[in-house]
């Protein structure tokens, strides 16, 4: 695997590969890989002649300043994971490389960036629009690979392109949410959680999964529904949701009434302890 610290020979060496007739896969990450980061990989893979993945902990998108400090990061560990699922190219930038100076600008995403992670993290997805816009700039790549676990974060990305960076020809590519054998959705968070803590955030996909079945079965409305979700996992002494929303899948804003969407999505938040999680359902 080739590894890059710097922008400047990262994009010197995917532009070369393109001029060669290649196309490339990008999966940006923060690290501590897991297999929903993998699976990203594999996707580019199947799809491209060539996968350049990132890892870099954006300092920008993170609105609390402790969840920065303890995020978790293991590079070794993750070059040796990278390897072994043969990524050709890794940009590995440190903070001084991506910000050389602040970066000031303020991105507008309209509605989109106002509610749920963005009404509850504020200024969380302006970091993530500047690192993003960075580093597709770095590698400016024939597709990008985003995870449905982050099912907003991929609303605003292709938003950013269309609405900042029209010039660039990038197709944004969600997939699927990868989960334990439990349930809970892969995150490297997950690393940060007690024994105890990690039985019980289980408890979280477990109430998607049956509002989920619930839903099909056309017996509760959305407030009933979202009351059931919220009310039985604040039962559970380690968890408290911070939001629980049913929205139109393609717009993101909260629906009333069932036939309101043809696409729904069930979107929480959930602190478990000190960690906070988030996780999503797609109704049919
Ligand atoms: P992160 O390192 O958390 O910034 O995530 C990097 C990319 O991996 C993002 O596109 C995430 O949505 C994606 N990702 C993280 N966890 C999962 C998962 N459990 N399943 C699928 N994709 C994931």
């Amino acid at each position: 695997m080739e590894i890059y610290k710097t922008r400047k020979e990262a994009t010197e060496r995917i532009n070369e590969l393109k001029r060669q007739g290649k196309t490339v896969g990008f999966v940006p990450t923060m690290g501590a890989l897991h297999e929903g980061h993998l699976s990203l990989m594999r996707c580019s893979k199947r799809d491209n002649d060539i996968t350049a993945v990132s890892i870099f902990v954006n300092p920008t998108q993170f609105n609390d300043p402790k969840d920065l400090e303890h995020y978790p990061r293991m590079l070794d560990k993750d070059i040796e994971k990278l390897e072994a699922e043969k990524v050709d190219i890794l940009f590995a930038p440190d903070e001084k490389e991506m910000y050389p100076e602040p970066d000031t600008r303020q991105f507008d995403f309209g509605h989109l960036d106002k509610i749920l992670e963005g009404k509850h993290r504020p200024g969380h997805f302006n970091g993530v629009a500047q690192v993003v816009s960075k580093l597709f700039q770095v590698i400016p790549a024939t597709r990008a690979y985003f995870g449905k676990k982050d099912y907003q974060q991929y609303l605003i990305i292709r938003e950013l392109v269309h609405r900042y960076m029209p010039e660039l020809d990038i197709e944004i590519i969600p997939c699927p949410i990868i989960r334990e054998k439990d349930g809970l959705a892969m995150s490297s968070r997950n690393l940060l959680l007690s024994p105890e803590e990690r039985k019980s955030a289980a408890l979280i996909s477990q109430v998607l999964f049956r509002a989920r079945e619930l839903s099909s079965t056309n017996t509760m409305t959305i407030e009933e529904l979202k009351n059931f979700v919220i009310d039985t996992i604040n039962q559970n002494p380690h968890l408290k949701v911070e939001y629980f929303e049913i929205a139109d899948a393609n717009t993101l804003l909260p629906i009333e009434n069932w036939y309101e969407a043809d696409k729904k999505i069930g979107l929480i938040a959930a602190y478990c302890g000190q960690i906070r999680l988030i996780d999503n359902v797609e109704f049919n």
